[in-house]
């Protein structure tokens, strides 16, 4: 199989850890394998969390671990005037302003601790879905009526495609925040989309963000997007067994570089 493009998408919230580098390896590979080109697309769309020193990390390991990439900037500057979210803030808003044409968000105040009281598994329980809240209220997130009996089928790579519904994690979720910014599995498919993204490797903890993303772009319309091909990878786990995750910063590639990590050492602890 061949493949026009893929990306890689850090989000400049934290230090990238050894499990971004595992997947991006993976990504290289098998874009390198399947003829596609590699975009660095850095998700910078949570005002709250990114910082621009986060962004200087993942060139700064791109560059220390020798990943190469085909499109996409190079140094903080270019991002800033050619790359950033921020510059694709209209598209993002032609989509919500069809999703909310086509009457299938409505507007939800709940807070987390709301959610929490009321849901044992910390999925949507519907509170808001009747409430007719007006979609202009301040501070209210803009939630997208899933179909419970909906299906996708999600395309995978070397493999074949898989049927199936929505899980429970994804019911009514969130298409834009609170603070009036769309959120993720908003600008990631609108993204893709733009720039005629075909292959997507991430991570299997992302599978419900894959099917959320299928089902936006059936509501949206987005056709091209229902042929992508996926691969979910198995994430790097520690010896203890628990996931390697930011919040273990002994994992982070600059404590292992403060360390004197080489290269091929962090390669491999990726699991290359
Ligand atoms: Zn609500």
């Amino acid at each position: 199989m061949t493949f026009n493009r893929t990306r890689i998408a850090p989000t400049p919230s934290g230090f990238l850890h050894v499990g971004n580098v595992r997947s991006f390896l993976l990504t290289r590979e098998i874009a390198t394998a399947t003829g596609a080109k590699v975009l660095l697309r850095i998700d910078d769309m949570d005002r709250a969390r990114a910082e621009d020193k986060y962004v200087q990390d993942i060139f700064e390991t791109l560059s220390y671990l020798g990943i190469e990439y085909d499109e996409g900037p190079h140094d903080l500057s270019e991002f800033k005037a050619c790359w950033s979210q921020e510059i694709r803030m209209p598209l993002y808003d032609a989509a919500l302003k069809a999703l909310r044409e086509s009457g299938k968000v409505f507007a939800c105040s709940c807070s987390r601790a709301d959610i929490a009281r009321v849901s044992v598994d910390g999925s949507y329980p519907g509170t808001c879905r009747y409430k007719g809240l007006s979609l202009d209220t301040e501070s209210v997130n803009w939630r997208l009526a899933t179909d419970r009996g909906a299906a996708v089928t999600v395309n995978r790579l070397n493999d074949v495609p898989i049927n199936t519904n929505l899980p429970q994690d994804i019911t009514d979720f969130i298409v834009r925040k609170k603070d009036g910014f769309p959120a993720y599995q908003l600008t990631s498919l609108v993204d893709d989309v733009h720039f005629q993204v075909d292959l997507i490797v991430r991570g299997a903890d992302l599978w419900s963000s894959t099917v959320a993303q299928l089902y936006l772009a059936q509501v949206l319309g987005y056709v091209s997007f229902l042929n992508t091909t996926f691969h979910h990878h198995p994430l790097l786990t520690g010896t203890d067994g628990a996931k390697l995750s930011k919040s273990a910063g002994a994992t982070s590639i600059q404590y292992l570089r403060a360390r004197g990590a080489t290269p091929a050492k962090i390669r491999k602890m990726a699991g290359s």
